[in-house]
């Protein structure tokens, strides 16, 4: 499972607060419009907080982690 979380423009704080606090890792961060097309409109993700749509993605940048 990725570890990723989503939030909207002015819960990005938030969300990176939250992320470190949950995985103890630094994040990427990835705009929604920096994203590929068609990855962008698979995703519908919510902002945990507001409920509002997620713009920006807050996923673990370590590429070779094992979950155990
Ligand atoms: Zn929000």
């Amino acid at each position: 499972m990725e570890k990723m979380l989503a939030s909207c423009q002015s819960h990005l704080e938030q969300i990176l607060d939250d992320f470190v606090d949950e995985f103890e890792e630094a994040p990427d961060v990835v705009r929604l419009e920096d994203m590929p097309a068609e990855e962008n409109e698979v995703i519908e993700a919510t902002c945990r907080y507001c409920g509002r749509k997620a713009i920006v993605f807050v996923k673990s940048c370590r590429k070779n982690y094992s979950d155990g």
